[in-house]
Parts: C-alpha cells; structure tokens; sequence
C-alpha cells in the first residue's frame, strides 16, 4: 500500500477550508482524522457537503501567463485580475473574463 488519505471540508468563520491528512496506514489516518473532527467540532467549525449555491461552479483562480502566479477575483467585472505590477510601475495588463 502506499500511504492512505483522507480529507475533510468544513466552514470556520465563514471560510471554507479543506483539511487533508495522510499517513501510511489508513488506521493511523482514522486515528489522525477522528482527533481532527474532534478538534474542529469543538472550534465550532461545520461540515461542508455540497458546494455553496451561490458560488460560481468553478471558482479556481486562473494563472496569469506573464507572471505564473494566481490571479486575484475582480469585484467590478467578478473576472480575474494580475496583482502583479509591471517593470514600468503599472499594473499587469492580464485579465479573464468572468
Ligand atoms: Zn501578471
């Protein structure tokens, strides 16, 4: 076997988060992740099961090509946007349409 995973979404304050435990016997990452509900269920974190309605279906940001980094989600055009700025001062010029 190589190595067991185990993965949980839950909503903290409003955020989303995604815990992932892996270990290399699945009885040490039952251990791990029993302890980890334990510990989020008394933060007051909730699970997540469906995805949020509201939220656009694919929301992973895009990478600019220029600059290989993640883009920022613009909330004039709810597009993506380059927080990089270029050589000359002014802004990545990269964008993706919502
Ligand atoms: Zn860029």
């Amino acid at each position: 076997m190589n190595g067991c995973r185990w993965s949980v979404r839950y909503r903290m304050n409003g955020f989303d988060c995604t815990l992932e435990i892996s270990a290399d016997d699945s009885a040490e990452v039952m251990k791990r992740s029993t302890a980890a509900i334990d510990y989020l269920s008394k933060k007051g974190a909730v699970p997540v099961a469906e995805p949020t309605p509201a939220a656009p279906a694919d929301d992973k940001p895009p990478l600019c090509p220029v600059h290989n980094v993640l883009m920022k989600r613009s909330q004039i055009h709810g597009g993506w946007f380059c927080s990089k700025k270029l050589p000359d001062g002014t802004y990545c010029k990269e964008q993706v349409e919502a």
